[in-house]
């Protein structure tokens, strides 16, 4: 990563291309084995759990829960230094309990966190004050836990 775009995520690396265009389009992606079907991240060359070396990048629903997270309330690296209080945590995958993503949690109170509440991702661009470029990123959210009816025919239509 060139350090003039420090500390925005390298979108051009082979290793997780993918990942940044599809959160360009509002996708999240994860790297699924064709072997086994197991979803793998972080992206590796062979599957922890076949061996397997084929993967397809495939859209998940989004939906997860909270396995742990930490509110940041000092901004020890100067690029971020404005952005605190932030949270960090990691994520679950509905589809894939195994996966962890490390994301931001926002439009939250730090205070109403739970771990295993239901999350969902939002998609949001990464700003930072010395760089003109912008990411945009899987983050998340607190969901309702989903209830029969409504919310399903909102994500059949
Ligand atoms: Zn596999």
């Amino acid at each position: 990563m060139a350090a003039s775009s420090f500390p925005l995520p390298d979108t051009d690396w082979d290793a997780t291309r993918a990942f940044w265009a599809g959160a360009e389009r509002g996708e999240l992606v994860i790297p699924r084995c064709g072997g086994c079907a197991a979803y793998q991240w972080y992206p590796a060359p062979a599957c922890k759990a076949c061996g397997g070396k084929q993967f397809s990048w495939t859209a998940v629903s989004g939906r997860g829960r909270l396995f742990s997270w930490a509110v940041v309330r000092h901004g020890f690296l100067k690029p971020f230094a404005k952005k605190v209080p932030y949270v960090t945590g990691l994520v679950t995958l509905e589809e894939a309990p195994a996966v962890r993503l490390v994301t931001n949690l926002v439009d939250c109170e730090a205070d109403g966190l739970q771990v295993d509440m239901p999350v969902r991702v939002v998609f949001r661009p990464l700003v930072f004050p010395d760089t003109e470029r912008q990411v945009m990123a899987p983050m998340f959210t607190p969901a309702s836990e989903p209830v029969a009816g409504k919310e399903r025919n909102a994500r059949d239509v």
